[in-house]
């Protein structure tokens, strides 16, 4: 789906990275050691009933046919509060997490990411978080004074970069020549830029304060190869798993977040467009899984974690259905988790689990403490 120009773009990217943040990781030094750690929201928000009931086993194929590699709870719960921002972060620090919904505010506590790079002496080449949510631009690091900023994560919000991108493929086209209009440019993207509901605007963006103005520069003329390429990208997680690829191919993070999206397009109210992005979201989840078992820097010694953040409404009647989530019926806290890989039991159990056990699990698989979560490892991972 995606052709070799894409690729080379982010790779000239990647590699100015590369330059600014990692010139100690020179080829030998020993970045790959250890197990890594690859945490995927299924996300956006979705029902049980689209995907692992028996009726919406067919919107998920690729997932389906990797459940009896790995180990699958089924019944994970989100017990904390219903938004996309709030979920994510409880998933990354082991704490239910209460603060703004919309992403103005850093995640209460400590992230994996902090504690991982710090108890571990890791530059932040190791840690990772690439979002398809636009408002997640303080996802990185949370809250902790002893932590925090030296400590976080890279981050990529690839729409972001995709809107800087426009601005500039509008002044190329206004040179002689050229045709300078920026609505038709954006009309043209709309598709990756639009999906979602809560969030939208412009102003959500912070930027993504981790990737300095040139690493940003850099990025953004890359973009800018893509959008007058061959191919638009056709949403914003293909654009995020794409950026993933590359990241691992270029760094080989042993801590990377994935937030895959699209299917809250939801809000909008069309199923048949939720449905796709469900679909979507598999595919994209199987294509990661396939990089894993290729990457030499990932085969073997890569956890993949993958569970939806959030449901949706379950009752038509009283909450216009899959539209939202903001019931806290079941249907919107009961969900499943999948872990494939290395230290993964090939099995399932219906044992209570919860989103905050996450952390501890990668805890345990990376190497690192995190006390003040109150999550608890998942044994049938940590072998
Ligand atoms: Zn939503």
């Amino acid at each position: 789906m995606f052709q070799w120009t894409k690729r080379q773009f982010v790779r000239l990217a990647g590699l100015a990275i590369a330059g600014r943040i990692a010139p100690r990781l020179l080829p030998g030094a020993p970045v790959d050691a250890g197990r890594k750690v690859i945490i995927v929201t299924f996300g956006g928000g979705v029902r049980y009933s689209e995907t692992f009931s028996p009726e919406g086993l067919r919107n998920i194929p690729a997932l389906a046919s990797l459940r009896p590699k790995g180990f699958f709870y089924s019944n994970c719960a989100n017990a904390g509060v219903l938004s996309h921002f709030n979920s994510s972060a409880s998933i990354l620090t082991g704490n239910w997490q209460r603060v703004d919904d919309f992403g103005f505010e850093r995640p209460a506590g400590a992230t994996i990411f902090e504690q991982f790079r710090k108890q571990r002496r890791l530059p932040s080449t190791q840690a990772w978080a690439i979002c398809t949510n636009k408002s997640f631009s303080l996802m990185n690091h949370g809250a902790a004074r002893d932590l925090g900023e030296p400590y976080g994560a890279n981050l990529v919000l690839p729409k972001q970069l995709l809107i800087e991108a426009v601005d500039e493929v509008v002044k190329q086209r206004a040179a002689p020549g050229g045709v300078a209009d920026r609505d038709a440019v954006l009309r043209q993207l709309e598709g990756v830029l639009n999906e979602g509901y809560e969030g939208i605007g412009w102003t959500i963006f912070k930027g993504s304060r981790d990737l300095d103005n040139t690493v940003r520069a850099t990025l953004t003329r890359s973009l800018v190869e893509y959008i007058n390429g061959p191919e638009l990208p056709s949403s914003g997680d293909e654009l995020t798993f794409f950026v993933t690829r590359e990241v691992m191919r270029e760094f080989g993070p042993r801590l990377l977040f994935v937030n895959f999206w699209d299917m809250d397009v939801a809000h909008w109210g069309s199923y048949s467009l939720y449905l796709q992005a469900v679909a979507r979201t598999d595919r994209l989840v199987g294509m990661l899984w396939e990089e894993i078992e290729t990457n030499p820097r990932y085969k073997g010694r890569t956890t993949l974690l993958v569970l939806p953040e959030l449901g949706r409404d379950g009752d038509v009647n009283t909450a216009n259905g899959f539209l939202n989530h903001r019931s806290g019926d079941a249907s919107c806290r009961n969900m499943w988790l999948l872990a494939l890989g290395a230290g993964v039991a090939r099995g399932e159990s219906d044992q209570p689990v919860r989103h905050i056990d996450v952390a501890s699990t990668a805890a345990g698989i990376l190497g690192f403490h995190n006390p003040e979560a109150a999550g608890k490892p998942l044994s049938r991972i940590l072998l």
